[in-house]
């Protein structure tokens, strides 16, 4: 789960990291309420009206804004505030943006230049440990910086059974070229960073600028967090942070129905029973030409509403040229998938969109026999080869 930038910020704050101060609001009129209450809370005079979306490169798409005066500050918040923001991670369309972080202006100038760094805590999938990334390059794209330069990358890595020591932040403080008291500091602040992260069940925290002031203090100006979806039944103040109107529309009714479906970029819908067929069924469709537009696992507990509704969410995806359903009957009978197939397709009306059907297992000619005598035009499979040839076919035609 993703949360925003402003919620982000309260859990580290929580832990102890150092953080730029911000309120956030929903109208222009609470945006300058925020900005008097942060002019006494820190006796800033300057401030960022900052976006609030699920997407990073806020900044580049004109969603961060520095505002000198109150005056200033209703401005940009009656502008941002309802403006779809496009950034990078948006796709084209963008994110309409709901709410705004005001947040006191920490870039003042002083006896030394503010600097920014990139610090970041994530779980490294391919050793099974948490890794620290940090860089003098902040805020830039961290992608950029890794393809372009890696050697500006340092990785520091923390051994689940012993947890992250004082010396391995020091060290990270030290490669980033600190010294005195701001290398205490910024040590001060990975440790404070990294329990934040241990502590929420996290798998990404993620500050891009960590920013040394020119008074010699780090603190977090932005912070992308994602949550581990299967610990947060242990976090009900975390569950709390979910923002259903950043999440895409067809995975919300997917979860809704009870269904695991991630939508992807493809062309060919798939639905499956058992997560590790569907992987599967996805490679048999890149192999076949097509690319996968979605996962979907109905789970062991398929039955004809559940199918119904892999259906319409499948076929809402405009990019959806053939949809391949691979069902290996165990728990869940075949026939009760066909039965669903066909139910589908009666209640949702003409489907143009090809379909290619496998049923093994369980029922499976029971399955085939409804299929048959429904009228569809349903092709059917009993191979998966056979399956792969009738997804090349159908993308073969529909290419004509
Ligand atoms: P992102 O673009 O979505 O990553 O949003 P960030 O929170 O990282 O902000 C983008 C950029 O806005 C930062 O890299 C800074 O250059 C700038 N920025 C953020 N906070 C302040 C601030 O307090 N003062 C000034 N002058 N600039 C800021
Ligand atoms: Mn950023």
């Amino acid at each position: 789960m993703n949360i925003h930038e402003y919620q982000a910020k309260s859990i580290l704050k929580k832990y102890g990291v150092t953080i730029q101060e911000g309120i956030v609001a929903d109208t222009p009129g609470k945006a300058v309420e925020a900005a008097k209450q942060l002019q006494h809370d820190t006796g800033t005079s300057w401030w960022v009206v900052k976006a609030q979306i699920h997407a990073g490169g806020r900044g580049k798409g004109g969603g961060v804004k520095l505002a000198k005066s109150l005056q200033e500050v209703e401005e940009h918040a009656k502008h941002i505030l309802g403006m779809r923001l496009v950034t990078h991670q948006t796709g084209p369309e963008g994110k309409k943006v709901h709410k705004i972080l005001i947040a006191q202006d920490v870039y003042y100038p002083g006896e030394s230049e503010p600097k920014e760094y990139y610090v970041s805590i994530l779980l490294d999938r391919g050793r099974g440990e948490n890794v620290i990334m940090a860089s003098t390059e902040g805020g830039m794209d961290i992608e950029e910086v890794a393809k372009n330069t890696p050697e500006k990358i340092i990785k520091e890595w923390i051994n689940p059974a012993q947890g992250l020591k004082p010396y391995q932040a020091r060290k990270v403080a030290y490669k980033l070229g600190l010294e005195g008291k701001v290398a205490r500091e910024m040590t001060k602040f990975i440790m404070a960073l990294y329990k934040a992260y241990v502590s929420s069940d996290a798998s990404l925290f993620e500050i891009n600028p960590a920013l040394k002031t020119s008074d010699n203090k780090i603190l977090a100006v932005d912070a992308k967090v994602n949550l581990d979806d299967n610990a947060l039944y242990r976090h009900p103040d975390l569950m709390e942070m979910r923002d259903v109107t950043e999440e895409d529309p067809l995975e919300l009714e997917a979860s809704e129905a009870g269904l695991n479906y991630i939508k992807l970029d493809g062309n060919v819908g798939c639905m499956v029973n058992g997560a590790g067929l569907a992987m599967a069924t996805m490679d048999i469709i890149k192999l076949s030409g097509g690319e996968p537009a979605n996962f979907l696992d109905v789970g062991g507990t398929a039955n004809p509403k559940t199918v119904e509704a892999g259906f319409r969410i499948i076929l809402k995806d405009p990019n959806v040229k053939a949809i391949l359903i691979n069902i290996f009957g165990g728990i869940v009978r075949c026939d009760r998938v066909a039965t669903g197939v066909v139910e589908a397709y009666k209640n949702i009306g003409e489907i143009e969109v090809p379909i290619i059907v496998r049923l093994q297992g369980t029922n499976a000619e029971e399955g085939a026999k409804i299929i048959d005598e429904s009228g569809l035009k349903v092709r059917s499979a009993v191979l998966l080869k056979d399956a792969a040839r009738l997804v090349t076919e159908v993308l073969e035609e529909s290419a004509r």
